[in-house]
């Protein structure tokens, strides 16, 4: 029996491994499209954007004040200026200064070009066109230079950035009304279960209502991703297979769920072996140890465990790096924070566990956690209740209250957290 055990803990890969092996195993998608900037928040670049012109693209007042030349200021004394007009936001001064004039100027205005320093309203005297600088009022302040943001020919965004909604900002303030993205991935998913029943009927002993197809839904709300939801596929290994070869044909990733672990209606591993080429991973985590990838074809393949906190812990840590690996960004790691925790954790050795946990912070900034409630792999509430993951490494044997433990926020809920 301890021999069996043993080797069990030696199959298990950790979550390295298995993103290592998914690297070198999924290529990003190729074929790119034209998008307009107003529909392109979360595409992922496919070229490097350059910026045409400098931005700003004139020199301009970062205040609302006047505009005058440094050279008219006259050392630990009050500046007497004379103002000669004005300059508007998109309506620029186009007299020439004599030396002892100034402008009126407002925030983004354009500086004429015998100044080079602005002074803010609040600091003036105002008599008429007579303008009061008071003494020790420096030169050469409040002024945006041309390019001081971006210069021409600069790199805007790299190629395989996922644009943010800050980036949508950047690239309209150079000009950029249409970008080069990687086209959508095309994801297909499925659930699995005799037991599973739709939404609006009545549940009959013994079934369940389908939670999987709504949480991957959202899962994988994304902008890079055409998601088609195949339903529910009863425990039949030939409505599998149908099932499986011809959403095979037109997109570049399937996820099942359930039905893949060692039960007696659990026919995915069968019928994957008949048509396609998918490896069976036992995962040392909790939850969510088992779990298949490979492909069909062209199509890449994850089947998930049945319960649905699984689906999320290893939808998160392994199908995400995954996509982002198929729609073209890096692969990228979740953040890692260290809490104080306030629960005691029990833990068994062998696996990495992600409890759920509740993440709040105290006066004094530090990080508390505790966890947020039943751990069982069947307990969506408590998850849906947590606002992190408490990452409990593999030879962890349980947590007292008050040690220190690493945290991931989850990615799908908002990043805050309360104060206590
Ligand atoms: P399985 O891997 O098919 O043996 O499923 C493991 C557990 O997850 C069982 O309790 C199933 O009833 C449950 N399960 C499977 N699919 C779903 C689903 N789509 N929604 C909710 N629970 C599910
Ligand atoms: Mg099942």
């Amino acid at each position: 029996m301890i021999d069996e055990c043993a080797q069990e803990k030696k199959q298990l890969s950790t979550i390295t491994e298995a993103l290592a092996h998914i690297a070198s195993a999924i290529n990003s998608v190729t074929e790119t499209e034209s998008v307009s900037l107003n529909i392109a928040l979360g595409r992922v670049l496919a070229e490097p954007i350059y910026s045409a012109i400098n931005s700003p693209f004139d020199r301009n007042s970062a205040m609302d004040g006047y505009a005058f030349s440094s050279t008219d200021l006259i050392e630990d004394q009050a500046t007497n200026l004379t103002q000669a007009g004005c300059s508007w936001a998109g309506q620029p001064y186009v007299g020439t200064l004599q030396a002892g004039q100034c402008i009126r100027i407002f925030t983004g205005a354009v500086l004429p070009a015998e100044t080079d320093s602005i002074v803010m309203q609040e600091q003036v005297q105002v008599e008429a066109s007579s303008i009061v600088l008071p003494a020790h009022t420096k030169g050469q302040e409040h002024v945006r230079a041309v390019g001081e943001d971006i210069k021409q020919g600069d790199l805007v965004c790299a190629a395989f950035k996922k644009i943010s909604a800050i980036d949508l900002g950047l690239l309209a303030s150079v000009g950029t009304e249409s970008l080069i993205v990687k086209r959508k991935v095309k994801i297909a998913f499925f659930s699995t279960g005799n037991e599973l029943t739709a939404l609006g009927q009545a549940l009959e002993s013994g079934k369940i209502y389908d939670s999987n197809r709504y949480l991957l839904s959202g899962l994988l709300a994304d902008a890079c991703y055409q998601v088609t939801d195949l339903g529910v596929i009863a425990d039949d290994p030939q409505q599998l297979e149908d099932c499986i070869l011809a959403a095979a044909k037109n997109h570049d990733l399937i996820i099942s769920t359930g039905g893949a672990s060692v039960g007696d209606a659990d026919y995915i591993k069968e019928v994957l072996a008949r048509c396609g080429k998918v490896d069976f991973w036992k995962i040392a985590i909790k939850p969510g140890k088992p779990l298949a990838f490979g492909k069909i074809n062209d199509c890449h393949f994850f089947g998930l465990p049945g319960n649905p906190v699984a689906v999320v812990v290893t939808f998160q840590h392994i199908v995400a790096p995954a996509l982002e690996q198929l729609s073209g960004v890096p692969m990228s790691q979740p953040l890692q924070l260290l809490a104080r925790c306030t629960t005691a954790l029990k833990k068994s050795p062998g696996r990495q566990e992600y409890q759920r946990g509740l993440l709040c912070q105290d006066t004094n900034g530090e990080l508390l956690v505790a966890s947020s409630g039943q751990q069982g792999s069947n307990i969506l509430s408590a998850t849906s209740a947590a606002n992190c993951y408490i990452v409990l490494p593999v030879e962890c044997n349980g947590i007292h209250p008050g040690e220190l433990v690493r945290i991931e926020l989850i990615r799908t809920v908002a990043s805050s957290v309360m104060t206590h």
